[in-house]
């Protein structure tokens, strides 16, 4: 693996140890907060809290009980009057939480605390949490608000005394009076609009009195249930972030992986391709791209077995008096042209080769000797038809043999160089047929 990929991995690891120890951190940081700390406060007492009203019996039929509300700088005082008429005499003091159907969520609150003073011997005080609920509550009816409520000791000196919501139940007569379904009838603080401090029930004297301090709701800015519910998102959602990033990297690395494979198998097909050419390359003569010798020996080796076949050997009249006259160059372009004019001529079965100089060989696979003298003579027509860069005509003269059967290549290529040496000292311009030796 190169080193910078092993730098960029060992750097990644890095940075994962760094969050998972800066989320171990911040998990234990968090817990022990929350349970040391976190705590928030919503406190009720006469110098912060100012609608508190206190109530009576005499808003129903035949009440005729009588409260009186005492304000001082460090509690409330309810003094009461109970008087028979009603049937269930009370007195309350009540702190109204309410802004129309809108109370207070208690939920997010874990105690209550209630600091008061009941000094009547043998009975309760009655704390209500009263809350409203669109499903059963209407404004216009109070005693349609759910009443969860706790009896508290009576108690000659101050007493502060510490509640949580599961100590609460839901009032007997106001199931009763709503006539409210079992789903009901479990305990609601989530829109609490009153507090309630009353009389206990059965009362056993005339003359009451109750003192409140205060009531204060404490809790956590984040519950232990929702705490553990942050926990798990961000453990999970770390994790899941991981799980992604590993993902994305490993599909990253196929995705590299299926590059470099595809890379590799074009490099070979070009490799191959290279190969291909240079073996064709090898085969041919580099000026007049005609087969070489090494090309012959190829086409030679590669030759069906029995089948008929001719040589016409081909000489340039006088070329060398093309480049004492013209120079190399033209001599050269000669060569070229004289191969492409012969190209153009022949069958893809019959192979131009160039065996030096400007001597060539035609080989004609199936062909017999009467065709092959055909052909030399066609291309002997043809090549002196043509124009040259010498601004003058070219012969060419012609040896054909037919390759005898068990005949050496060789054997009848010399054949064929004696025809040739016939047609030359013959005047040239000519074919001549080899004879069987
Ligand atoms: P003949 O009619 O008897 O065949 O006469 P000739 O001049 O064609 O034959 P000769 O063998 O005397 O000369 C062949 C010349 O071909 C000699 C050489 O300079 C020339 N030659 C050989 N190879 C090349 C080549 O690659 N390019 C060029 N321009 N000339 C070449
Ligand atoms: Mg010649
Ligand atoms: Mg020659």
């Amino acid at each position: 693996m190169p080193t910078h990929k092993i730098i960029n991995r060992w750097r990644n690891l890095q940075t994962i140890h760094l969050l998972l120890a800066a989320l171990i951190i911040l998990t234990t940081v968090l817990l022990v907060w929350q349970h040391f700390g976190m705590n928030t406060f919503l406190r009720f007492d006469p110098s912060h809290f100012k609608k508190i009203s206190v109530n009576d019996d005499r808003e129903h039929i035949n009440g005729k009980s009588i409260s009186r509300l005492t304000t001082s700088p460090d509690f409330w005082r309810l003094d009461c009057q109970l008087n028979e008429g009603y049937r269930a005499p009370y007195c309350s003091l009540d702190l109204d939480l309410s802004l129309g159907e809108q109370g207070i969520n208690i939920d997010n609150y874990d105690q209550i605390t209630i600091r008061y003073r009941y000094p009547i011997p043998n009975e309760q005080a009655l704390l209500m949490l009263v809350n409203f609920n669109p499903v059963y509550s209407t404004l216009d009816d109070y005693r349609s608000q759910k009443f969860n409520e706790v009896f508290l000791p009576s108690t000659n000196e101050w007493l502060t005394s510490h509640l949580n919501g599961n100590q609460f139940n839901v009032a007997s007569w106001w199931v009763a009076y709503k006539k409210i379904l079992p789903e009901w009838t479990i305990n609601e603080f989530n829109n609490v609009r009153e507090i309630r401090l009353a009389t206990g029930m059965y009362p056993q004297q005339q003359q009451y009195q109750i003192d409140l301090a205060y009531i204060e709701l404490s809790g956590k800015w984040i519950s232990t249930h929702n705490l553990q519910l942050l926990l798990l998102v961000l453990w999970g959602g770390s994790a899941a972030c991981w799980l992604i990033a590993e993902l994305r990297r490993a599909m990253r690395a196929l995705h590299r992986s299926h590059t470099r494979h595809a890379d590799l198998e074009n490099t070979q097909r070009h490799l191959k391709e290279l190969n291909q050419l240079l073996a064709e390359r090898s085969m041919r003569d580099p000026l007049t791209l005609a087969f070489n010798r090494e090309g012959l020996s190829v086409i030679l080796a590669n030759e069906q077995p029995n089948t008929p076949s001719s040589i016409i050997f081909i000489d340039i009249d006088y070329f060398k008096k093309i480049n004492d006259n013209y120079g190399h160059a033209i001599g050269d372009q000669v060569l070229c042209l004289l191969t492409q004019h012969i190209q153009q001529q022949i069958r893809p079965s019959e192979k131009l080769i160039r065996l030096g100089g400007e001597e060539f060989v035609l080989l004609c696979q199936h062909s017999a000797l009467a065709q092959a003298g055909q052909l030399a003579e066609k291309l002997r027509l043809w090549l002196f038809s043509q124009s040259w860069p010498t601004g003058t005509s070219l012969s060419c003269s012609f040896g054909v043999a037919e390759r005898l059967e068990n005949e050496s290549f060789e054997a009848a290529l010399h054949r064929a160089d004696l025809a040739l040496y016939r047609a030359k000292t013959a005047g040239r311009n000519r074919v001549e047929i080899a004879e069987e030796e």
